[in-house]
């Protein structure tokens, strides 16, 4: 659907970051390093989350000491994050790490940072160029009058020279800020002057729901300009939600598989019968975590939910207190309105299980048609097709206005 810009390909660990490699969901341990127990825990639920590659800090010595006994335990590949002390660089890459962040708005010592990409290029370890409007080079600043794009790219890309010359090439770049169009224009300007792959982020982003649409904004835009080979929500929340949250939007602009339920849901409107917020919360809550690559619908009617939502693997759709299962479209059960979550959550792992047509063929569609049919009867009379009654406003309309 768009085209994905060329950059060049480096690996964090085992995972590919740019080229044809799927695009990576980051996120970032919000735990003391040092405590290696609880960063653990952390780590293995985001990678359950659907994210790929961990940063963790890397601000003291016994932080080091931490990513030492992390690092070989861990299921996705960590990378150090590094600010104002290039030491702890050196250090971190004594403990194994995979990769690190600089940032350059902070490291500014030319001698320490060619003394780190030496280091990592002797042992073949990808850094990121973290900018960040924020922390820009006061110098950078000073220069083009503030956080302008034109000074973010010019700070990646003076970090990139000192790298080049110790000819180091294992870079990813980021130009991050809390501001989406300032953000948007430094990436678009950045993709233009290098092929190295890039990380997107809007920093800052805040608490959700605001942080996810900020971020989101951000992210997506460049995406669909084909722009970016990895990302990550910098949200004021628990990581967790980060690594979702980017799982999600890879998902929905088809540049990740599935791996999680894709819940759908009708907005809910006059016509309802049920509580549509609840239902489909309570399904969110019953799916969980778990990796069930199939799109479920709950749809708040029978008379236009099924229909609308028949593209769907599986949905459920209320009438007359009862909840209508359709899987693809067609009716396959009719389930008392108590039963409606557990009955979807049956039927969705049935699915993933033995497939659509082993679903359909375990009941009696016909039975289920007659059901269904009976309770959308049944509701048609109640309310009519016409349930705004809009054929008697249009009439009192006319004569109103002398028609
Ligand atoms: S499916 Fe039914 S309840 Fe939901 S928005 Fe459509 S008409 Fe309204």
């Amino acid at each position: 659907m768009f085209e994905r810009r060329k950059t060049r390909q480096i690996f964090v660990g085992k995972v590919p970051v740019g080229g044809d490699a799927p695009i990576t969901v980051q996120s970032m341990t919000i735990t003391k390093t040092a405590d290696v127990e609880g960063t653990l825990q952390q780590i293995y639920a985001l990678a359950a989350a659907g994210c790929d590659i961990v940063r963790c800090t890397c601000n003291e010595a016994a932080a080091a000491e931490g990513l030492a006994q992390i690092v070989p335990r861990s299921p996705i590949p960590i990378i150090a994050d590094i600010h104002h002390q290039y030491k702890m660089a050196l250090a971190a890459m004594e403990a194994g790490v995979h990769g690190l962040r600089l940032n350059p708005g902070n490291i500014r010592n030319p001698d320490h940072i060619r003394a780190v990409a030496s280091e990592a290029r002797d042992r073949q370890v990808p850094i990121r160029i973290g900018v960040n409007g924020g922390s820009l080079d006061p110098a950078l600043y000073e220069k083009w009058g503030g956080i302008k794009p034109e000074a973010m790219v010019e700070s990646a890309m003076q970090e990139l020279r000192f790298f080049q010359e110790v000819d180091f090439d294992l870079v990813k770049i980021s130009v991050k800020a809390s501001s989406v169009p300032l953000m948007v224009e430094a990436y678009r300007q950045l993709s233009e002057v290098t092929d190295i792959p890039l990380h997107l982020g809007v920093t800052e982003a805040g608490p959700p729901p605001a942080g996810l649409l900020k971020a989101t904004a951000g992210i997506a835009t460049l995406l669909l300009e084909g722009i970016g080979d990895t990302i990550r929500y910098s949200l004021t929340a628990d990581p967790v939600e980060e690594a979702r949250a980017g799982r999600q939007l890879l998902e929905s602009l088809g540049l990740r598989e599935r791996k999680n339920i894709d819940l759908i849901a009708c907005p809910s409107c006059g016509r309802a019968e049920i509580d549509v917020i609840d239902v489909a919360k309570r399904a969110m809550e019953a799916f969980g975590d778990r990796k069930i690559p199939l799109q479920v619908a709950v749809m708040g009617c029978v008379v236009n939910g099924p229909g609308e939502a028949r593209e769907a693997d599986l949905g459920i759709a209320a009438g007359n207190k009862r909840g209508h299962l359709f899987v693809k479209g067609r009716n396959v059960a009719v389930v008392p309105e108590s039963e409606m979550v557990e009955q979807l959550v049956e039927w969705a792992e049935f699915i993933h299980e033995f497939g659509t047509e082993a679903a359909i063929a375990r009941v009696d569609t016909a039975k289920a048609e007659c059901e269904a049919a009976k309770d959308r009867a049944a509701l048609m009379d109640e309310k009519g097709e016409d349930v705004n009654h809009s054929a008697e406003k249009i009439v009192e309309i006319r004569k109103t206005v002398g028609h």
